[in-house]
């Protein structure tokens, strides 16, 4: 099914009742959740009425795509993040163009994007990706080689360590659901034992959101919720 911008309002609503219930089972304030809407596949009209709605943060996964997307709406001062797989030999535009990177698992990626996040804009903001049930078809850093990557990257000068993100497995069992968000908070967590300060909890997406939030979740990546299924799907 596809969606338009016409029902954009109704999914909205939907989901925000969604955030404000997980929320208030975790006795956290709805405002301690940001909402990361996933706009690949979708048109730069979609964009265009998400952001209408009050939304301000987008997430892309194919760089092509998303530059253009974000060259048709750059009258809107959107934040962009960048959630797909990373590849070494294109992370320069991707340190020009995002305010965020989610997916980042290897030292050799963040010390590129640190070298080419140009001079003239802020550092770019960076969350390591967790591999947390050590899945060969996923990207990610295994918990074990986690402390490591993370004291690595928060030394570089030109991105800004702010959290941990993950794509845990599907689980039918929502106590299994919450297991997996549960490891990576704990390592969060740890991480700012040994004074890291980090801030942000990249998990949860249209089908387990309320699981990420029961974990702590703070920024959940949501597009088919709101949007709909994906007209194009290129390579996922
Ligand atoms: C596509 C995607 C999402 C959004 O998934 P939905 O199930 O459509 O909400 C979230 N995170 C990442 C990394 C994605 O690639």
């Amino acid at each position: 099914m596809l969606m338009g911008p016409q029902n954009l309002p109704l999914r909205l609503d939907e989901l925000r009742d969604r955030i404000a219930g997980a929320a208030a089972r975790a006795g956290r304030s709805v405002d301690s959740v940001t909402l990361l809407a996933v706009t690949k596949g979708q048109p730069a009209d979609l964009v265009r009425a998400a952001a209408g709605t009050g939304i301000r943060n987008f997430g892309e996964s194919y760089l092509q795509e998303a530059l253009e997307k974000a060259a048709a709406v750059s009258d809107l001062e959107l934040t962009w993040h960048f959630i797909g797989r990373l590849q070494a030999n294109k992370t320069r535009p991707i340190a020009e163009s995002f305010a965020w990177v989610h997916g980042v698992d290897r030292l050799k990626i963040a010390t590129r994007l640190s070298e080419q996040r140009p001079y003239y804009a802020p550092p770019l903001n960076v969350c390591l990706q967790v591999n947390v049930a050590g899945e060969e078809s996923k990207a990610g850093v295994s918990l074990a080689e986690l402390p490591a990557l993370a004291s690595s990257v928060a030394a570089l000068p030109r991105v800004k360590l702010r959290g941990l993100m993950c794509i845990p497995p599907e689980e039918e069992d929502p106590a299994r659901q919450r297991g997996w968000f549960a490891k990576v908070r704990e390592a969060l967590e740890a991480l700012n034992a040994s004074g890291m300060g980090l801030d942000t909890l990249s998990m949860g997406m249209s089908g387990d959101l309320e699981a990420a939030i029961l974990e702590g979740a703070t920024l959940i990546r949501v597009g088919t919720a709101l949007f709909g299924a994906r007209p194009a799907n290129p390579g996922g």
